[in-house]
């Protein structure tokens, strides 16, 4: 996306706002398609909750894409998009029955991570179709708010449950047509992943009518130069051929499923806000945004570092700066970066801002949530308003005192 089109978007629509580039989509999406190449049978569903807006949806499905959703919300958001519900995938967490039979209903496949659920489940819809995610217990590394396989984790049905989980299937005489696991959100090592994949292959051999065996995602993006990236040429050469010997032992041509989130959409969005105050201390200059962690709360929350960028000066002098936002509390986006000189109303960018960014944005403060813009086709479409005061006020319920 060139500057002069970004700072385009954010004098139309205003600041702060997230733009999107679905060529970076489709190419990412045809990078993963290309690296499993070897395998017959390849679905991908994207990871909804990173990005959820419903005109990425759509652009998913022109793909052929599936979707991964943890939330009957995001479901519907799906099917609005136009997605078949066969070619969504479920995989809550600490849901209730309730919700799981009703997007069962929907004829959404449904993928259970605890024992309890799996049991009342069974018993009562035993011809339902039921994936299992597995916690092969395989640390893949990075934060520990994303990583989901130690031992601790909340995650799945822990790989050492395999009996009592083999008996409730038994019992209950349920049918399990996949096999899932999701290890975390930073894959940095592939035989980690090729081993955890090993347990996942160890787990299907009991179940007699698989369609699918389900690798989750945790494809890892580079956020500043230097970053390790995954692989995803290697993985797709080993694990395909692994995946192709399994299915030959196993006797039946599986669907090899991933759902990643952060892969498909990270580097396709920025964040553009501006420069409100260029604030000088005795230690330190600040520039501060018209923003805060309510429209971007990854550097808060993983302490990940996003690029910026000054698009308004990008050839000015390189100085020091904090990057702050304009909440009252401690919001730095952050410290001592080295950006081309910056004067107030310049407009920043953050670089990968459409992952876990926009999804993530509240009303903190009272402020209202940012504009989002798609660019498809060479064109910039406003996918969703800014919001105004009367969002604030929706459902609220004022008393006469
Ligand atoms: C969040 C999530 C994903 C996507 O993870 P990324 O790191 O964004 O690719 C995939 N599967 C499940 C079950 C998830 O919860």
């Amino acid at each position: 996306m060139k500057n002069r089109t970004l700072l385009q978007i954010a004098k139309e629509h205003g600041s702060p706002i997230y733009v999107y580039d679905a060529e970076t989509i489709i190419a990412q999406y045809k990078r993963l398609t290309n690296a499993f190449g070897k395998v017959k049978h390849l679905k991908l569903n994207y990871a909804v909750k990173a990005l959820s807006n419903v005109s990425v949806l759509k652009l998913f499905n022109s793909l052929g894409s599936g979707l991964d959703t943890v939330s009957i919300q995001e479901v519907q958001l799906g099917l609005k998009a136009g997605f078949k519900p066969e070619s969504i995938i479920y995989t809550p967490n600490g849901v209730s029955l309730e919700e799981i039979e009703t997007v069962s209903k929907l004829g959404v496949q449904i993928n259970i991570d605890n024992l309890s659920i799996l049991e009342q489940f069974g018993t009562k819809h035993p011809n339902i179709p039921v994936c299992i995610r597995i916690n092969p217990h395989v640390m893949a590394g990075g934060n520990t708010n994303i990583s989901v396989g130690h031992i601790d984790s909340k995650f799945g049905i822990s790989i050492h449950q395999m009996p009592l989980l083999l008996r409730i299937v038994e019992n209950t005489n349920m049918n399990i047509n996949g096999i899932h696991m999701h290890t975390g959100s930073d894959i940095l090592d592939i035989d980690v992943f090729l081993y955890a994949s090993e347990i996942l292959f160890e787990t299907a051999k009991h179940f007699k009518n698989l369609d699918f065996i389900d690798f989750g995602s945790g494809f890892k993006v580079p956020y500043k130069t230097g970053d390790i990236e995954t692989n995803v040429e290697e993985l797709g050469e080993k694990l395909s051929k692994r995946f192709n010997e399994f299915c030959k032992d196993y006797g039946k041509e599986l669907t090899l499923a991933f759902e990643p989130g952060k892969f498909l959409v990270s580097e396709a969005g920025v964040f553009l806000a501006k420069v409100n105050v260029v604030k000088q201390t005795t230690s330190t200059v600040f520039a501060q945004i018209d923003s805060g962690f309510n429209h971007l709360i990854r550097p808060m929350l993983y302490g990940s570092q996003h690029e910026i960028i000054n698009i308004s000066n990008p050839k000015g002098r390189e100085r020091f700066y904090s990057i702050v936002g304009y909440i009252c509390e401690t919001d730095t986006f952050a410290n001592n970066r080295r950006i081309n000189e910056i004067n107030e109303g310049d407009i920043l960018c953050f670089k990968n801002a459409g992952a876990y960014c926009f999804t993530m944005a509240s009303n903190y403060n009272s402020r209202y949530r940012p504009a989002e813009v798609l660019i498809y086709k060479g064109k910039p479409h406003l996918i969703r308003k800014r919001e105004t005061f009367n969002d604030i006020l929706n459902n609220q319920i004022e008393m006469s005192l």
